[in-house]
């Protein structure tokens, strides 16, 4: 269900409509996700996936996590509970800890066809000292300039090349106190002025004093510095040719995180500069995303400027639920996990119609573990004649859904795994966390219990022999 090397080729480097290629001759058929591609793992990397995942599923680990690690430091010893995490949850979850480590495990994934979306783990705490201030935020810059970095060597590995992809977190290199009050005024009908995109992208390409009225002196010093922290990165990653994908947070970050996203488009993904650099994450889970991506789309074409968009469900949704009904406000989120996947489905279809018609200038990750969504995005692929590995690529969490991300990758799509790294003091915390928000899909992980079961008692046992597919 191929189509030639030559055919792909010719889709990939000519600049043309995609959609004027139209879909090829044959019948579309779905990939098959039965855990087949397993065959590629090794028995002891399907035992500890297992294991941990089904841990994860179980609400009261998760839950108390924190409480847990700190309890079996004390009682082990900080040696043996280490060592004890770094064979469980943090082995499967994250790559190491020094580029070494990472280096060994982006390899291993090249050899399976997949490829690394690195993200730095970095958790701001307000109430927190250390974790707040300037300097934490400069800190963080580093991190992220070395990650840049880090990518960007990781091509130079043997194994599949195609575009580099790393994850941004805005609030590790801005606080969200000012990320909120940027929202609140972001929100206010005629406030925006002040604080349109062009303003910011001027002062950013600039570097000239920008004072916003309605922020203190102090917010103003902060901005200023948020700013060109964010110019450095996107400078850097660009002259790198590494695309930077900035993470979707809470709805009280969002508007404020989707401005300065738009003041660094105006910026850095003009079509000379053969971007797009920087793209923006849409939660389908929020009532309006549908709207607002359909305009933001529109608004690209319209000024000429590259799109780039990670498109998920929206993993706050329980903290999204309990602020709305704290504060007495209406829920943003979608009533139900079916108009959620509704939501999702729409902004798919309409994204891969925006690819099709706009070609290159328009790249989009389906950052979804959700084997439906995959094989609709698959399937309008190919009716709309968008090759496998060109600006639509697919995006899963290292050490979950290996058997959606394997058999994409055995398919010729481009698939990345989102690798976090760092060390077990600063990882553990931060996948607790992200463990806690994504309760619903490690509990929705049932399938891939089944299908690691079954390949490992066919292994061990020699029971229930695979026809291959
Ligand atoms: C590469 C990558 C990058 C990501 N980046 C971000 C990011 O920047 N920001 C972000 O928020 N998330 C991000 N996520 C997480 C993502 O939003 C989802 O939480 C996660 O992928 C689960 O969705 P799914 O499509 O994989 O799976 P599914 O299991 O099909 O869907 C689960 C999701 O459905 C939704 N849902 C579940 N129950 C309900 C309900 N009762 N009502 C309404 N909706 C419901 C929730 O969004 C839930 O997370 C990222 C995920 C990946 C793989």
């Amino acid at each position: 269900w191929c189509r030639s090397g030559e055919e792909f080729r010719m889709l990939r480097t000519c600049p043309v409509l995609y959609s004027k290629a139209g879909p090829p001759t044959g019948g579309w058929q779905p990939l098959s996700f039965d855990g087949g591609a397993f065959h590629l793992k090794g028995t002891g990397e399907l035992m500890r996936a297992l294991l941990v995942l089904r841990l994860c599923a179980w609400p009261p680990l998760v839950t108390h996590g924190l409480a847990i690690q700190a309890w079996s430091q004390r009682l082990l010893g900080s040696r043996f509970s280490g060592a004890l995490l770094r064979a469980s949850i943090y082995g499967q979850f994250v790559a190491g800890e020094t580029a070494e480590e990472v280096r060994g495990c982006v390899q291993q994934l090249q050899t399976l066809s997949l490829r690394p979306l690195l993200a730095v783990p970095t958790e701001e705490e307000p109430d927190s000292a250390v974790k707040t201030g300037e300097a934490w935020y400069e800190e963080n810059l580093s991190a992220m300039l070395r990650c840049v970095d880090l990518s960007r060597s990781l091509l130079e590995t043997p194994g599949p090349n195609g575009n580099i992809l790393m994850q941004l977190k805005v609030t590790a290199l801005t606080s969200t106190r000012l990320c909120k009050e940027l929202t609140s005024w972001v929100r206010r009908p005629g406030a925006s002025l002040e604080l349109s995109p062009e303003r910011l992208a001027e002062a950013m390409d600039s570097g000239q004093d920008l004072q916003v009225s309605c922020l203190s002196t102090e917010q103003n010093q902060h901005l200023r510095a948020s700013l060109s922290r964010l110019q450095q990165v996107a400078q850097h990653a660009q002259a790198q040719h590494v695309r930077l994908l900035v993470d979707a947070e809470y709805t009280s970050l969002n508007p404020a995180l989707s401005l300065l996203v738009a003041a660094l488009a105006l910026r850095w993904n003009r079509s000379r500069e053969g971007g797009p650099w920087v793209w923006n994450t849409y939660q389908a889970y929020l009532k309006d995303t549908y709207e607002r991506l359909r305009r933001d789309a529109e608004a690209a074409d319209r000024a000429g400027l590259a799109f780039g968009v990670k498109l998920v469900r929206g993993a706050y949704l329980d903290k999204e639920r309990d602020v709305a009904q704290l504060q007495g406000t209406k829920d943003p989120t979608q009533p139900d996990y079916e108009a959620t996947s509704q939501s999702y489905r729409r902004c798919l279809e309409l994204m891969l119609t925006h690819v099709s018609h706009r070609g290159p200038m328009c790249h989009l990750m389906v950052a979804s573990h959700n084997e439906e969504s995959v094989h609709q995005a698959t399937k309008r692929m190919w009716e709309l004649g968008i090759p496998p590995d060109g600006p639509v690529c697919f995006g899963q969490l290292l050490g979950m859904c290996d058997h959606v991300s394997l058999a994409l990758g055995q398919a010729g799509y481009a698939v990345y795994k989102s690798i976090p790294y760092g060390s077990l003091e600063e990882v553990i915390p931060y996948l607790i966390r992200r463990a806690q928000e994504n309760q619903s899909v490690l509990r929705g992980a049932r399938r891939e219990w089944e299908l690691l079961s079954q390949e490992l008692r066919r292994r061990l046992l020699g029971r229930g022999l695979r026809v291959p597919s």
